[in-house]
């Protein structure tokens, strides 16, 4: 199908969802996490819609207080204009996929698990019109193993958002084997509305950046195993040796070690490469309750679990 060059930035092909228009652009976020409501709230800055799903009502009330801190933040700062309640007035919550029965695109979030996600494609195939497009906001798991849970195949894209989702500029975009260049140019063009740049790379488990970073985080939660530093040290060396805004074990309790320890049993179950095996430290936070910001409590200790609170160290060793 041909793309209609609309002329403003964004461009449409013909006969798929079209991503610029103000009025047929609803967009269902399905979870309602750290990364869901980060995505429900990139889409209502920009004037659509959003159906924002979980199954949790906490998750979801956690969401729209979270969005409507980070917005009046913004406007304090003097950072962004977006009015606080004007976005959350275009977000829905529900604890119903039904409810995105009308949506143009729908944005998979749920936790890092293939055996959860997977009844989740299953229904939203069955609910949403054959046309909606599936985005899957996985870390690691490939995008074709999750598109041959529909019967769309060819509507089910990865777009690998980066966390925070408001203030990150780039994506990752990774195109399953069956998705068709007309739902590559249809998400692309939502991208481009909502401020983001596209980085194509090919579906690959942990794509470009969690086949990295997720070994990055594991060696640096073996150092704090073995004793070789504490997680205050290790953090430094990177942001003061290297000048990273962020240590690698702050990264960590920034994306949630939960989801790092899922991303990294994706990756060792994918390749069988006994590098991904996970650090013991990692799995005992988990199992402690320790998930990281979110939590209040990770490799660093936090005062509040808002994402702009002050690490203090977590001395492991
Ligand atoms: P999270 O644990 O913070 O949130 C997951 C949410 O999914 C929870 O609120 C949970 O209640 C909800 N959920 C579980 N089952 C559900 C269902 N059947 N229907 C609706 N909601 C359901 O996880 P997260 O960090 O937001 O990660 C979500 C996805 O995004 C994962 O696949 C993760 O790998 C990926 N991801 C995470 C990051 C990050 O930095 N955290 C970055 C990029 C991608």
């Amino acid at each position: 199908m041909p793309a209609v060059d609309r002329g403003d930035g964004a461009f449409a092909t013909s006969g798929e969802p079209d991503a610029g228009n103000q009025h047929m652009s609803t967009v269902g976020v399905v979870g309602a996490g750290v990364m869901g409501t980060g995505v429900a709230e990139a889409v209502a800055r920009v004037s659509r819609s959003v159906v924002l799903v979980d199954v949790s009502a906490d998750a979801l009330e956690r969401a729209r207080a979270a969005i409507h801190r980070n917005c009046r933040m913004g406007r304090l700062l003097g950072t962004d204009a977006a009015d606080p309640q004007e976005v959350l007035d275009r977000i829905e919550t529900t604890g119903s996929l039904e409810a995105l029965a009308d949506c143009d695109f729908v944005v998979e979030n749920i936790i890092e698990d293939f055996a959860l996600k997977a009844p989740v494609y299953a229904e939203l195939d069955r609910i949403c019109p054959s046309g909606t497009i599936f985005i899957a906001n996985t870390s690691a798991i490939p995008i074709t193993r999750l598109a041959s849970l529909t019967t769309r195949p060819d509507r089910v894209i990865g777009v690998h958002f980066m966390n925070p989702v408001p203030q990150k500029p780039a994506v990752e975009l990774i195109p399953g084997f069956h998705t068709s260049p007309e739902t590559l140019a249809a998400t692309t063009a939502l991208l481009a509305v909502m401020g983001k740049q596209a980085i194509q790379v090919r579906d690959a488990s942990g794509f470009v950046s969690n086949r990295v970073l997720m070994l990055m985080i594991n060696e640096a939660a073996f150092l704090l195993h073995e004793g070789t530093a504490t997680a205050a040290t290790v953090d430094e060396v990177f942001r003061s040796c290297f000048g990273h805004p962020m240590g690698p074990l702050e990264t960590a309790d920034l994306i949630g070690l939960d989801t790092i320890l899922l991303s990294l049993e994706v990756l060792l179950e994918h390749y069988a490469d006994p590098k991904f095996r996970p650090s013991p430290v990692l799995r005992e936070l988990v199992n402690a309750g320790c998930t990281g910001r979110k939590a209040g409590r990770g490799f660093h200790h936090y005062s509040d679990v808002s994402s702009s609170s002050t690490p203090r160290p977590l001395e492991l060793t």
